[in-house]
């Protein structure tokens, strides 16, 4: 048996040794508790509930960390990080609790987590919970990026409860009580680069090593536990993956805001949703977060920071080398840079419907991001009506009016130069019409991101207990690609309105 560790004793939150995980007990909401959102697909597809299931008052209590489910005991995971290119040391699921793994019909096996579910050992100074705006952006985030194809930590539900939290927001220069919030997140694993790091960093090569394996024996199946150059294949896939989620990220100009060690994921998924923002004028210094002051983590700089980290979760392996596997994962990290220019570039290359080969495909995406850099045009919108735009019309530079982001960016001289490139690149595709370009286009070019002033305007409503647009964002956001005339109607695919021109969020949540 065991008894649920009281999170106010003395000594509770402390540098934890020589462990992977610390028995940790969600601390109920005291009033108030009630559901928000939930997401269909996470519970039907992924953890086999009936939709009538999230109706009932057993699941409001299990989501909410009231209940816990038979047999599981409730984990806090051990892990540290790089912060801002420093190593913070022990940090920890300071708010999250594991609260199980579920294999599903199909087999696979999903992590349950709760975040904003209480303090926990490695809570530090801080309550242990999340704010409801917060929540709702993490909610609505995870899952828009699922649908636009971008591996992602998936959210099952979104309860909220009437308990204050405190957090830096001001109201007529007086601060604001906050409602906490919890999000019941999956996903296949929860461990971060930091996982790793802390145990090398505390010396303990032993549990390193048990993590390691286990990790590979569950994620990795394309590795072999027992070949002796395991954690190098690992690290190769990791850096690739990593690649190629980042090049993902910068096709739909997603700035994660975070991008820590601690908050990047070994299995190279999006994790730990936070100051993230979708770039709306094409900008490569674009910074979402507010506290970021040397913008170290800017929408342009986001390959070099994986780059940096990798490097972080190489030192981390390294311990577990042999000189010759040194060099070898060394070498494999050198070729990061072009692992990702080559994904950016096929991924830029369908964002223009450019099929093939050619010389100057990467020029003719450079000189459009150059423009739209000039013009300030909407990334999104661009792209978009790019898509939506027939070849005659770009020919004769007749741009209609509601195409508006490529009215900007045809106000700039060189346009009829860009415009005559990229009609003459379209003619080199092969067996190729104008209505498959656009079509294939249309699948790639997303009509709806999240964008910051969408997300605050269901956080506002939410605020006044009105969910209704946090509904609609979900349901728009889960067919991105598809023309939606609720979101016409609410303006999601129009210029940003101008009372959310500068709106930025600050990293605390
Ligand atoms: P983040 O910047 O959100 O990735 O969080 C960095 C670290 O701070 C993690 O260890 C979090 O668990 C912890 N943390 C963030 N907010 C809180 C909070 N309100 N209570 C306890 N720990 C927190
Ligand atoms: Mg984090
Ligand atoms: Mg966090």
């Amino acid at each position: 048996t065991m008894l649920p560790v009281d999170p106010v004793k003395e000594n509770y939150v402390r540098k934890v040794k020589n462990c992977i995980f610390s028995m940790a007990f969600p601390t109920p909401f005291k009033s108030g508790v009630r559901l928000i959102a939930v997401s269909k697909e996470v519970l039907e597809d992924i953890l086999d509930l009936d939709l009538s299931v999230s109706e009932t008052e057993d699941f409001i209590q299990l989501v909410s960390g009231e209940k816990i489910l038979f047999g599981s005991i409730p984990l806090a995971h051990r892990y540290g990080g790089h912060q801002f290119g420093i190593w913070a040391d022990q940090l920890g699921d300071g708010r999250a609790h594991l609260i199980g793994i579920y294999m599903n019909r199909q087999g696979e096996k999903w992590e349950l987590q709760l975040k904003g579910s209480g303090k926990t050992p490695y809570s530090r100074y801080s309550d242990g919970r999340a704010v409801l705006r917060s929540s709702v952006r993490e909610f609505l985030c995870s899952e828009a990026m699922h649908y636009l194809g971008i591996p992602t930590s998936r959210a099952a539900s979104l309860v909220v409860s009437d308990d204050g939290v405190w957090r830096d927001q001001f109201y007529n220069g007086n601060i604001v009580q906050e409602r906490g919030a919890v999000v019941l997140r999956v996903a296949k694993s929860w461990f971060r680069f930091g996982s790793l790091e802390i145990l090398a960093h505390d010396g303990e090569l032993d549990l390193l090593r048990t993590l390691l394996d286990f990790i590979i024996q569950e994620h990795f199946p394309s590795v072999d536990v027992k070949e002796p150059n395991r954690y190098v294949d690992f690290f190769s896939i990791v850096v690739s993956e990593t690649a190629q989620l980042i090049a993902l990220w910068m096709s739909v100009g997603f700035a994660h805001g975070v991008c820590n060690t601690d908050n990047f994921s070994l299995l190279s998924i999006t994790i730990d949703y936070g100051p993230f923002g979708f770039m709306e004028a094409y900008n490569p210094d674009f910074v979402p977060n507010t506290s970021d002051d040397e913008r170290r983590y800017k929408i342009g700089n986001q390959a070099n920071i994986g780059m940096f980290n990798l490097n972080k979760l190489l030192q981390a392996l390294n311990p577990l080398l042999d000189p010759r596997q040194k060099h070898l994962a060394a070498q494999i990290l050198e070729g990061y840079p072009d692992l990702y220019y080559t994904r950016f570039r096929e991924l830029f290359k369908a964002k223009l419907g450019l099929l093939g080969e050619r010389k100057g495909d990467e020029e003719l995406i450079a000189f459009l991001l150059h423009l739209m850099e000039k013009t300030e045009a909407d990334f999104t919108m661009t792209f978009r009506q790019l898509s939506e735009i027939t070849r005659d019309q770009l020919q004769e530079l007749a741009v209609p009016q509601q195409f508006w982001a490529l009215k900007m960016i045809s106000k700039h001289e060189l346009f009829p130069a860009w415009v005559s490139q990229y009609l003459l690149r379209l003619k080199s595709n092969r067996n190729d019409s104008d209505s498959e370009r656009r079509e294939r286009m249309t699948t790639v070019n997303p009509r709806y991101v999240l964008k910051n002033w969408m997300a605050e305007s269901a956080v506002q409503k939410a605020e006044r207990n009105d969910f209704s647009e946090v509904r609609l964002l979900q349901q728009v956001l889960q067919h991105p690609f598809q023309k939606h005339s609720a979101a016409e109607k609410a303006g999601y695919s129009s210029p940003t309105p101008s009372w959310a021109k500068d709106l930025r969020v600050s990293c605390s949540s």
